[in-house]
């Protein structure tokens, strides 16, 4: 078969069309870097739930060796022996790190979990007044992030009921209007004080504006953070550039750092020397050079590891590590997402050929208002949204149900093939025949 053009994507609805795109996807041998889980058939699960639990590296178990063996032979003296030394290993990360999501390196650390992050900084970034105390989020929002936001406003003695705003869709709808958000943010602007917002919504997959987002809040006097989730790993980012004041991410989803593992922190630069933000204190923020003489005066780093409260896991941070290799050596995103926008244009061309109106994905059609994950509502009254994803996990395809109604699919760059998406869509129209 020949070359592939770059629109031709969806010249083909037969397999041999995806294997095709496969040969000539630039990207391609980046699949052999991941352990890809076997599923009921014996061959390789098509593995689309990448954005709730990315898969192992094949360099993680190495990384992670190195540090037990360096653990066995060297024990406490790890902390500080050779270029691996523990006291400095999150740092080995921050240069990777910083490049995903568009910061400085002193804008940007590896470290507790996304939920904590979230709170710490908004320990920093919600100083709520009489007059100025509202935060905006998005209706829908992931749970964890509801309830750090909640409790932040109770804790400073604020009431929820009047001081969060919650932005939904359309009555009908499945996704937000930018210019409803924007519009919201100008509405409530002498009393907001925080917009946060993901920066791709865990449920619908829509990514929003973070830019135009960032400047409408700016010029009402908010401060603006993003939950990046779904987003880092995922889209490009560009969190200096955009002004963003802070981010929280968390990195078992599209960076592969295994489970329950660390947390990722933006500080925008203007914020990170700033000595008159409050912050909660511990060990790991008050400057290196003094840590281990004990003093009881906290230094702050003067980058944003000063929101550093403890010694990071650096099993987990090894594991990430290894990730991270695989996207310094295939990136940048940019590159990763060309791939993101042929795939979805080839699972757009298949659904619609091969399962037309039997689903509906809630997922915005616009490129730009989409990362690589779909989420799909399955519209054929003979079946039932959930049993259909049950069915697609027993043929081998891994993805996931979010309550109520929705099947979320990812095919990640990294290692999605052509060909998986091919068996996902036959294997979907089979289940709905
Ligand atoms: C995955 C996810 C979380 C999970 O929070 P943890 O603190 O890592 O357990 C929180 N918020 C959003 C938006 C998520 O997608």
């Amino acid at each position: 078969m020949s070359m592939p053009a770059e629109e031709a994507v969806d010249s083909s609805t037969d397999v041999s069309w995806a294997r095709s795109l496969d040969e000539h996807d630039p990207l391609a041998d980046a699949r052999d870097q991941f352990h890809i889980p076997i599923g009921p058939d014996g061959a390789k699960q098509v593995y689309l739930v990448g954005n709730s639990l990315g898969l192992p590296t094949v360099g993680a178990k190495e990384r992670v060796e190195i540090e037990l063996d360096r653990w066995a032979a060297l024990g406490v003296a790890g902390h500080t022996t050779g270029d691996l030394a523990w006291v400095s290993y999150h740092q080995l990360l921050t240069g990777s790190m910083a490049a995903l999501v568009g910061g400085f390196p002193q804008e940007v650390v590896t470290m507790n979990s996304l939920t904590a992050n979230l709170h710490l900084q908004m320990i920093s970034f919600y100083r709520p007044t009489l007059g100025r105390h509202k935060i905006l989020i998005e209706a829908g929002a992931f749970p964890s992030d509801h309830f750090a936001v909640e409790s932040q406003i109770r804790q400073r003695g604020f009431d929820p009921t009047q001081s969060l705003v919650v932005v939904g869709p359309h009555p009908g709808e499945p996704t937000l209007h930018t210019d409803d958000l924007l519009a919201a943010i100008e509405q409530h602007g002498p009393e907001l004080a925080l917009v946060l917002l993901p920066g791709v919504q865990y449920y619908t997959g829509q990514v929003l504006p973070m830019a135009d987002i960032t400047r409408v809040a700016h010029a009402q006097g908010a401060l603006v953070g993003f939950d990046l989730a779904h987003a880092v790993g995922n889209i490009p980012l560009a969190l200096h550039d955009w002004d963003v004041d802070f981010a929280a991410w968390c990195t078992y989803k599209y960076l592969n750092g295994g489970p329950g593992g660390v947390g990722g922190a933006f500080v925008h630069q203007r914020h990170v020397a700033d000595p008159t933000l409050p912050k909660l204190h511990g060990w790991w923020g008050t400057r290196a050079d003094t840590r281990f003489e004990m003093a009881t005066t906290f230094e702050a780093i003067p980058t944003v590891e000063s929101w550093a409260l403890s010694n990071p896991p650096i099993l987990c941070l090894a594991a990430l590590r290894a990730s991270l290799d695989v996207f310094d050596a295939w990136g940048p995103m940019t590159r990763l997402r060309a791939k993101t926008e042929r795939q979805l244009a080839y699972l757009d061309f298949l659904l619609d050929e091969l399962v037309g109106d039997r689903v509906r994905p809630i997922t915005p059609r616009a490129l730009h208002q989409r990362g690589c994950q779909v989420s799909l509502r399955v519209t054929d009254q003979r079946h039932d949204g959930h049993s259909v994803q049950r069915a697609l996990e027993h043929h081998g395809v891994a993805c996931d149900w979010r309550h109520p109604d929705v099947i979320r699919i990812a095919p990640v760059p990294l290692y999605t093939s052509y060909e998986d998406i091919h068996r996902f869509v036959t294997i979907l129209d089979t289940i709905l025949r």
